[in-house]
């Protein structure tokens, strides 16, 4: 029987992330087209991070007839427990496998590797000849002439696309189970769904450093097509979903979207798609939304209105809409034919605001605007940094919340209109880039943390995900999920709920709710408002405490322990 190996080194696209608790469709999609080839064949699917800890899979790789490898990033981004494959990791891993054909997908495939904002795609990989074959087109629909052409790759169409969305349906379900075998699978595993590729504005050429309108116009996914793909992840075990795979969740559906840059939305089908979820996963735990064009939602404030109201119904809190904002300065707006202007972009976070502001049921804000800008674009002078400074000064004035900002450098992509004139710009203004970063940081960013989740607040189901020293770093599983600095040494992969005491630049401390005092490590303790060291060591000398009044009679002062019992729980 033939032995197949899907080798998934992660990836991040501006439209598409599958870096755990993430995965992509691409495992997904590739193991329905294999198994839709022969049902029989037995598949396995490895990450990175088990190749890490593990080098014994490398002879599980090695006794493979064939391998895809996925990898690849087009944005650069920032990960907490596990982070993508470098281009060297994945040389030193397949250098060494002859017999089996590998066969590399992904960005790093169509594009090569873009890590980090202001340095060139690195395309190392093709370079060297690692792989026998890299995929330019959609690899589910060349799988079928991979494996009958096994022995003659030449005929292999290497650039074949699908010819429309429906294509994909059947691999969609028949892959679906294949999250069985990813090590996150027992823990929080969020899918990320496509409802469809392709951008409107590729009528007018697209933003000038975006690979998106390659792919032409929007050609959606059936509602039905992605109901039934939620259905099938739902019975194999999936509860966290996120509609994460499209350039804009308000355009979903929209009409005369090969007409107009600026297609109307289509309130009713989002409600039927939502509907559609919630009816297909009744307990699900998340369900989130990403990226939304700012530029639609200005133009449209009343659908998007109800759109964002039935987001809101349907979904599960702490949802972020993320706006690629890219800058507000005019000149760089029009040099770079980007999507919206300042007007555009500050309207649609107040209409965000009006309906998405309120805390949830899990102790974040419903859904709010997250907002990307980027540097490094035709026509940025230093006055772009204060133009954009000044519009987050503005939001922040007027009491409007966002969820996150995301200032990042261009990473130039071979074929857009800004890979001509690549990281010169970048080059030029690195001291004002880096200034522009810290400024954010403490005048925007931490200011607006604390008007979103004042002292106090608890945040629901924070999972652990890494110990570093004596803190332990948390996060909800969402989109974009807030970083929580838990102070004390705390067992890894456990839920918890948290209370708000501190804030750092883009993340928050909170301690455990509530905290078991007979039992909690010294840091926790020593970290509750009003206790300190002295009084920790009292509490550790003298605990177990049976009842409350016991606790405060431990205590030094009877004030502060009565107003310490809101951080914790005896017996
Ligand atoms: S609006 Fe611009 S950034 Fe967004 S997908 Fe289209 S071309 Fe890309």
């Amino acid at each position: 029987m033939m032995k197949i190996t899907i080798f998934d080194g992660y990836i991040d696209e501006p439209t598409c992330l599958g870096v755990p608790p993430f995965i992509s469709p691409y495992p997904r999609y590739i193991a329905g087209a294999i198994w839709s080839y022969n049902k029989y064949i037995d598949l396995k699917y490895f990450t990175i991070d088990q190749i890490r800890k593990d080098p014994n899979i490398n002879i599980i790789l090695k006794e493979s007839d064939l391998i895809f490898i996925i990898a690849g990033s087009s944005v650069p981004g920032k990960y907490l427990s596990s982070y993508p494959a470098s281009p060297q990791e994945l040389i030193n891993i397949f250098n060494t496998i002859e017999n089996p054909i590998k066969i590399l997908c992904g960005p790093a495939a169509k594009y090569g590797f873009g890590f980090s904002g202001g340095h060139n795609i690195n395309r190392i990989l093709s370079e060297n000849k690692v792989f026998d074959l890299n995929i330019k087109g959609d690899v589910e629909v060349i799988i079928s002439d991979i494996i009958t052409n096994k022995n003659d790759l030449d005929k292999v169409d290497i650039f074949k696309n699908r010819d429309n969305a429906h294509e994909i349906f059947n691999y969609s379900i028949k892959g679906s189970k294949i999250v069985k075998q990813h090590p996150n699978y027992h823990k929080q595993l969020i899918t990320e769904i496509e409802t469809y590729r392709g951008c409107s504005r590729s009528i007018v050429g697209g933003c000038s450093f975006c690979c998106e309108p390659f792919k032409g116009l929007p050609d959606f996914r059936p509602i039905n097509d992605i109901v039934n793909e939620i259905k099938t992840l739902y019975i194999s075990g999936i509860r966290h979903f996120r509609l994460g795979n499209q350039p804009c969740i308000f355009s979903y559906m929209s009409r005369d979207s090969s007409k107009k840059e600026f297609p109307i939305p289509n309130p009713d089908a989002i409600l039927r798609l939502f509907k559609g979820i919630r009816n297909a996963a009744p307990n699900l735990l998340t369900l989130h939304i990403d990226n939304a064009n700012p530029g639609i939602i200005s133009k449209y404030p009343n659908e998007c209105k109800e759109i964002a109201k039935t987001i809101i119904k349907y979904h599960t809190p702490g949802d972020v809409a993320a706006f690629g904002v890219e800058s507000v300065d005019p000149i760089v707006i029009k040099n770079n034919n980007l999507k919206a202007n300042a007007n555009d972009v500050f309207n649609a976070i107040k209409l965000l605001n009006s309906v998405g502001s309120n805390i949830g049921k899990n102790g974040m804000p419903e859904l709010l605007p997250g907002l990307n800008f980027l540097f490094g674009l035709k026509g940025e002078t230093i006055l772009t940094y204060n133009m954009n400074f000044d519009f987050l000064k503005r939001i922040l004035d007027n009491n409007l919340l966002i969820r996150r900002l995301n200032i990042r450098q261009v990473i130039p992509i071979p074929r857009t209109p800004l890979y001509e004139i690549g990281n010169k710009v970048i080059k030029k203004h690195k001291m004002e880039f880096k200034k522009f970063k810290k400024s954010i940081k403490e005048n925007i960013e931490r200011p607006i943390l604390k008007k979103m989740l004042p002292i106090g607040n608890i945040i629901s189901d924070v999972y652990t995900e890494l110990n570093m020293g004596n803190i332990t770093f948390g996060r909800q599983v969402g989109s974009y999920p807030l970083l929580i600095g838990i102070p004390g040494k705390l067992p890894l992969n456990t839920k918890m709920n948290v209370k708000v005491i501190d804030y750092g630049f883009r993340s928050i401390t909170a301690l455990p709710f509530p905290i078991d005092i007979n039992k909690s490590n010294s840091t926790t303790i020593k970290s509750i408002p009003n206790i300190g060291r002295k009084r920790a060591t009292r509490i550790l000398l003298k605990r177990p405490f049976a009842s409350k009044k016991e606790f405060i009679n431990a205590l030094d002062d009877s004030e502060i322990a009565e107003k310490v019992l809101e951080y914790i729980a005896i017996n």
